[in-house]
């Protein structure tokens, strides 16, 4: 047996059909970019994600670039963001001009906690901070820090790229966040035919700035307020994800069960699954084990023997990227973003894995010797 890390093209039965007819459509109605179908989209993602106000966008970089810009981050403004994280946050702050602190994350949940930003905040002093949701969960310590900033006038964009249909409590992420912002990437959980992003707030008049810059700064149609982007949606996109936002319960449903097989069958000691908080409710993006430096080059050589596909998200620290170093305005390390890129290990999952493949894994991990 051959079980991918990742299969983006398992759908439900008359979903191609579906969803190609309806972009037929929209070719012969000259309906390319925005029209009516990014509107129903937009309708669509606000009351799945239970928000006041809900943007498309380009792509989920060009969400957090255009979400700090309207929540009021400008040129040299101080922001601080998790080391452990995907790249694009880092990227997204130095593309708005402003400079990234990076502050490092917790050993065991792997995310944020309220002492580490508050030990940034108190150190950097800065206008905002990016607090990034990863493997399908939700930072710990969210409504915690959410207060602490709110009490000291630091701006807070979250970035649930990874975290569509999360919740807290069984409250969605997105509905008390004052900015967040997600990805739409292919193989997020609820990806596009391409590339696509969304913005999220609460606040008219971030939604309604938000709007004005992904759309050439217009206030008008030849009208220029700001310097914005170019980050529009496209309709195939947007018609492509209101198909399966109808069947994105389902799918994040069987992701959740492939996760929960995982932490209960495998029984390895050289592998720490690592659960969400119990106050979360998690959407199945990843599945997350920790290793350790030593026992995880062995464990990737054995999956790969055995057909088994595998990630590690992260396998480096934002502040270490060669990238980095001209435009990192500092950090605070204790070498726990390090650790966790070289001791993280992902198995496969993905909406709709067959429980042959889940139990093919489970038995095949199981049978590792460190
Ligand atoms: C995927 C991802 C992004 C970037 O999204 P793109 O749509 O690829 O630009 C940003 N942050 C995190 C945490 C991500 O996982």
């Amino acid at each position: 047996m051959k079980v991918p890390f990742i299969d983006i093209l398992r759908f439900e039965n008359n979903f191609f059909e579906t969803v190609t007819t309806k972009t037929t459509e929209l070719i012969k109605n000259g309906h390319f970019v925005g029209g009516p179908i990014v509107g129903q989209f937009e309708t669509a993602i606000k009351d799945y994600t239970k928000t006041a106000f809900a943007l498309g966008c380009a792509n989920g970089t060009d969400a957090i670039q255009v979400a700090l810009r309207a929540a009021g981050v400008e040129k040299n403004d101080k922001v601080l963001l998790p080391d452990m994280t995907f790249w694009a946050t880092f990227e997204s702050v130095v593309n708005v001009g402003a400079v990234p602190y990076t502050i490092d994350v917790s050993k065991e949940t792997l995310h944020l906690t309220l002492t580490s930003v508050k030990e940034g905040v108190e150190k950097f002093n800065p206008k905002a901070i990016l607090l990034v949701h990863l493997y399908g969960w939700a930072c710990p310590e969210t409504n915690e820090i959410r207060k602490y900033c709110k009490e000291k006038g630091v701006l807070l964009i979250e970035d649930c790229a990874q975290a569509v249909g999360v919740k807290i409590k069984g409250e969605s992420l997105f509905t008390n966040a004052h900015v967040a912002t997600t990805s739409f990437y292919p193989a997020k959980v609820l990806g596009a035919c391409g590339d696509a992003g969304g913005i999220f707030s609460n606040d008219q008049k971030i939604a309604d700035t938000a709007k004005i810059l992904l759309n050439h700064g217009r206030t008008g149609h030849y009208d220029h307020g700001m310097i914005g982007w170019n980050s529009r949606l496209g309709a195939y996109e947007a018609n492509f994800m209101v198909e399966s936002l109808k069947h994105l319960d389902a799918r994040l449903e069987s992701r959740r069960v492939v996760c929960k097989q995982y932490r209960e069958k495998i029984k390895n000691p050289a592998l720490k699954f690592i659960a969400p908080h119990s106050d979360v409710w998690e959407n199945g993006y990843l599945s997350v084990a920790i290793m350790t430096p030593e026992t995880r080059p062995a464990f990737i050589e054995y999956l790969k023997a055995n057909d088994i596909g595998y990630g590690t998200v992260y396998p480096g620290a934002m502040s270490a990227q060669p990238g980095a170093t001209a435009h990192l305005g500092g950090k605070i390390s204790h070498g726990h973003a390090e650790w966790i890129a070289k001791s993280i290990i992902n198995l496969p999952c993905f909406a709709y894995m067959k429980q042959e493949e889940i139990d093919y894994v489970v038995e095949k991990v199981n049978q590792f010797k460190a």
